[in-house]
């Protein structure tokens, strides 16, 4: 572990020297004066008055070497399309995109907001922003019109591009009148909508706002628009972050620090050089999208996949040919993902040649051990399993493979990455925890580039949400709940809101959870608590069994929850046993694949489980009340 301890040691003691050497990853127009302006914390502004430009990093700087490389690979299964672009392309496109929007009156500080779904344009929408100083605010093809007028209210944007629909499974999705009904409801009057026509829906919008993009594209179809260099610190971005525990925060990214946070770990942890191919199979609308599938391939010189479709359509095996086709060397998905996969025959993953596959990465859910270990038996490649937020833009825990393999650990992300001052603290007291005591995982100040700099338009949000003085220093909560071992390995044991008081007890949902989910019939489970006069909270569990028939009749259902109480006797012992366990056929999720456990503990305990603007398929909910009424 020396190097690895090194390294993390190096970054933490002296940041400003370890990030001036990381700095060079990325072309520079201007050099910064100041590594780390700390004048104002927790607020951190990295490479002050250093200028430099995003979409630049991502393609101009490659075209010298590599303009003939594919860039972008876009497949959707949904359309049976596919689009390839290399660097040389994908710089034309971005170029016409962005004269496109600078007709439309887009300029440098105005937002942009994105509503579309996996389709090359929103690449070209991303770098289009970038390019011309816009700042980008994208969210999830298809979300419900209330969630997208919020956003709308809230970036206040100049333009907004959406497509005519998208398409999950087989279902299409129209897309215009969801964006009318939220201009409808927002109370900002965004002056322009652009319209990608894919011509998958009957019904488009017909507004006066409408632009169409083709022949706009056509008009610009030689143009050439500079990049403006930005200060390193003017906002890039603003994303939501999932809501799974309530309001979104719009996190507020910057420019120079998160080209250096994404170069590096496309290295050190990712393990990828210029010429890789990977696939991060997630949507644009998640951090993950953001960051690697698009900014962090590119600005590293990759190819990187773009997909659209469930990893289940035409069947459990796409992916896997997908990694064969196009030879990918890096994946990136999520557990939850995966879970579904689990539950499709495993012989279509052994068909595909999976040789020039050298990792898996994970992250956004805790990677259950069950799940952990069928995946990496499956593939026979090596499963990296990190830990990180929207916040932060990139990973805060992870086995940095580019420094040192460290043997994973099943049941952790592994160990604290490079510029993060990891502490796991005591929540009464704020001391550090001694290793294998639980506590709050917390953050030092200066938080590393790439984080977020500031809730957009909101400074006092992002002081009082996340910091806090704790043992004499200044702290940022993850709100998340682990737990650090003798070397170091972190275990995410939940989040500090869904923490399970029983008889004076404190369980992070993940342990039973992951108690639970260690029997062979459980493909997916979630764990919350639910008041109790005697014992203050009682957890209760909901599963999600790989074989439904397996509890189809009353007798079934018993044996199996009863032999489902007594694993968790066994591994956590009977203070942690559910009081009930309900079988259902779906838990409800946020679109970025995060369990929703807020609404399920709601709907246990007969509230209302409120607005849930980011909720995947509402049926989940309908599912829940026909279990809790069923068996309760
Ligand atoms: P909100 O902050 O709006 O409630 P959210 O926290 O779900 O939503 P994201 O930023 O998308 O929004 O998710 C980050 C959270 O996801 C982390 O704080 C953690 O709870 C969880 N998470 C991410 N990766 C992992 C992982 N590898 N293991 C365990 N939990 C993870
Ligand atoms: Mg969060």
């Amino acid at each position: 572990m020396t190097r690895y301890r090194d390294f993390h040691r190096r970054s933490i003691d002296a940041p400003d020297e370890f990030w001036r050497a990381e700095a060079t990853r990325i072309h520079w127009e201007t050099p910064f004066q100041t590594v780390l302006d700390r004048s104002n914390p927790p607020f951190t502004r990295w490479f002050a008055g250093g200028r430099t430009n995003l979409c630049h990093n991502a393609l101009d700087r490659h075209l010298a070497t590599r303009a003939q490389q594919n860039a972008l690979i876009s497949v959707s299964t949904e359309t049976g399309i596919e689009r390839r672009f290399t660097y040389a392309e994908l710089y034309d496109e971005v170029n016409r995109m962005a004269a496109v929007m600078r007709s439309l009156g887009v300029a440098r500080g105005e937002r942009v907001l994105i509503y579309l779904p996996m389709i090359p344009e929103a690449v070209f929408t991303v770098l289009a922003c970038a390019r011309l100083g816009a700042i980008h605010s994208v969210v999830f093809g298809g979300f419900a019109a209330a969630s997208l007028a919020a956003r709308i209210d809230d970036a206040k944007p100049a333009l907004i591009v959406t497509a005519d629909a998208g398409a999950r499974g087989g279902k299409v999705i129209d897309y215009t009148p969801l964006v009318d009904e939220a201009l409808a409801r927002a109370s900002h009057q965004t002056a322009r909508v652009l319209l990608i026509d894919r011509q998958l829906a009957p019904e488009r919008l017909n507004a006066s706002y409408l632009v169409a993009y083709e022949p706009l594209r056509e008009q610009y179809f030689n143009a050439h628009v500079p990049c403006e260099w930005l200060e390193s610190n003017e906002p890039s971005y603003v994303l939501y972050t999932s809501g799974t525990t309530g309001r979104p925060k719009g996190v507020q990214r910057d420019v120079g620090g998160y080209a250096v946070a994404l170069a590096a770990s496309m290295e050190y942890i990712f393990q990828a050089q210029a010429g890789d191919t990977m696939f991060t199979a997630s949507d644009i609308g998640w951090v993950v999208g953001h960051s690697y599938i698009i900014y962090a391939p590119l600005i590293a010189g990759l190819t990187t996949v773009l997909y659209e479709g469930t990893p289940v359509r035409p069947d459990g095996g796409i992916w896997w040919r997908l990694v064969e086709q196009y030879g990918i060397n890096v994946m990136f998905t999520s557990p939850t993902a995966l879970r579904v996969l689990k539950k499709q025959d495993p012989a279509l993953m052994k068909a595909a040649d999976l040789s020039s596959l050298r990792a898996l990465f994970l992250a956004g859910e805790p990677l259950d051990e069950p799940t952990a270990a069928w995946i990496q038996d499956a593939l026979g490649k090596p499963v990296v399993d990190n830990y990180w937020q929207t916040e932060t833009g990139w990973p805060i825990i992870a086995i940095q493979r580019g420094i040192e393999a460290l043997p994973p650990k099943l049941g952790s992300p592994g160990v604290p990455v490079y510029g993060y001052n990891l502490v796991v603290r005591n929540e009464v007291t704020g001391e550090p925890c001694a290793p294998g005591e639980k506590g709050v995982v917390t953050l030092g100040y200066p938080l590393p580039p790439g984080c977020m700099a500031t809730v957009w338009g909101d400074g006092r949000r992002f002081v009082d949400t996340y910091w806090s003085e704790m043992a004499g220093a200044q702290v940022y909560s993850t709100f998340d709940w682990g737990i650090q071992d003798d070397d170091g390995y972190v275990s995410i044991l939940g989040r500090t809101d869904d923490v399970i008081n029983v008889a004076s007890h404190r369980f992070g949902t993940r342990e039973i959870e992951e108690a639970l989910s260690s029997h062979a019939a459980v493909a997916e489970v979630a764990v919350v608590g639910v008041t109790d006069e005697q014992k203050g909270q009682v957890p209760l569990a909901f599963v999600v069994l790989r074989d439904a028939q397996a509890a189809a009749a009353p007798d079934d259902r018993r044996k199996l929850e009863a032999a489902l109480l007594a694993t968790v006797d066994r591994n956590l012992g009977a203070i942690g046993r559910p009081a009930r366990v309900h079988f259902v056929a779906m838990l409800p999720k946020t679109r970025s694949g995060k369990l929703l456990r807020r609404a399920i503990a709601a709907l246990a305990e007969g509230r209302d489980p409120g607005d849930l603007p980011t909720i995947e398929d509402p049926a989940a909910l309908q599912m829940l009340r026909a279990a809790l009424g069923e068996t309760g």
